[in-house]
């Protein structure tokens, strides 16, 4: 990622905006992983974390993640990483983060959820942070099975009147297939949550359609592999469901590598603009801005660089404010925010 001193300005810079796929265990900076390895007795240099911050493929991306979240061990870690990427954020100027939380992973280790949580939220929501909006979805990675998505399920149910919004599924695509995940959707979507499901990441457009048909995803995570399937497309613009796209991270796990069947391939090869021109509902993320050495400003100067207007950067932005899991009217007020702040900077 450019320097602030290096980096161009993006036309939406200082623009009220809106992230909906991040994960808190994805933004732990070099320098706040050194201090999270040094409560817990690991001496680590910045130049450690940025080597092991360097994959060419999805399998060695999940090895950095179970690494690094395996120094998240008490409520306060959690707040560590909260402070740091809410500050983060709102140097950006978002506005609202719906931010992911790898609930799988706290259970996995034993820890207490509604703990960790509450550390996380209660930071969020901090003096500090005043104007940064959050709201938290629970996810479980495939690899840990039915089981575990379950218990996510459940968790997110109960703690739902305190600000998780949504369940969702991550991780390896290709570990089990979506229908085994059907029970720990429906259980979700009756107790009022909102569904989120990561597909056509490394797997197919099937496993898109499986997210959509099967577990009745709202919102596909990546979803690049839609790209070689007209249909699907068609279908999804029907069914308004939202295509989450995260380019700098399609390229660090080789994901669009994957998809596209060759190695050699940049921000260009993405299929943002494609699903922009077909009038898909799309939003733009980081989904891990410190694995991938990126953060919500990079991306957008991306999109920019992929050649779309400004009026499409403009789209994309608000369409990230509108995929939202908001009330309709605190919606609005983000929309009128984000146009009344694009009218003044006369963007329109
Ligand atoms: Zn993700």
């Amino acid at each position: 990622m450019p320097t602030e001193t290096q980096r161009q300005p993006t036309i939406v810079a200082t623009l009220p905006k809106a992230e909906l796929h991040l994960h808190l265990d994805g933004s732990i900076r070099p320098d706040t992983a050194v201090q999270l390895a040094a409560r817990h007795g690991t001496k680590l240099t910045r130049e450690e974390v940025l080597a092991r911050y360097n994959y060419s493929n999805f399998a060695g991306f999940i090895e950095t993640f179970k690494w690094i979240t395996s120094f998240l061990r008490t409520p306060d870690d959690y707040a560590l990483i909260t402070r740091s990427l809410a500050e983060e954020l709102l140097l950006q100027n978002v506005v609202y983060a719906e931010i992911t939380l790898s609930v799988g992973v706290m259970l996995r280790r034993m820890q207490n959820v509604e703990a960790n949580f509450e550390a996380i939220r209660d930071t969020a929501n901090s003096v500090p942070f005043r104007n940064l909006r959050t709201a938290y979805i629970f996810d479980s990675a495939r690899q840990f099975g039915a089981d575990s998505a379950m218990e996510v399920a459940r968790w997110a149910a109960k703690l739902q009147s305190k600000g998780v919004i949504a369940f969702g599924i991550g991780g390896d695509e290709l570990a089990h297939p979506a229908v085994s995940f059907r029970a720990a959707f429906d259980y979700a979507r009756q107790d009022g949550l909102r569904i989120v499901c990561h597909a056509g990441e490394v797997g197919g457009a099937d496993s898109v359609r499986d997210a959509i048909e099967v577990l009745g995803a709202e919102r596909v995570g990546h979803g690049i592999a839609v790209m070689h399937d007209p249909g699907l497309i068609e279908s999804l613009i029907t069914r308004r469901v939202v295509i989450e796209n995260c380019i700098t991270s399609n390229l660090c796990t080789g994901a669009l590598a994957k998809q596209l069947g060759r190695s050699n391939v940049s921000a260009k090869d993405h299929p943002l603009p494609k699903f922009l021109g077909k009038e898909l509902l799309v939003t733009l993320s980081t989904d891990d801005p410190a694995l991938f050495h990126t953060d919500l400003l990079n991306e957008y100067l991306l999109a920019e660089e992929l050649g779309l207007s400004r009026k499409k950067i403009l789209d994309l932005a608000e369409g990230s404010i509108s995929a939202a899991f908001l009330p309709a009217n605190d919606k609005r007020q983000l929309l009128e925010n984000f146009r009344g702040a694009a009218k003044a900077a006369g963007l329109v």
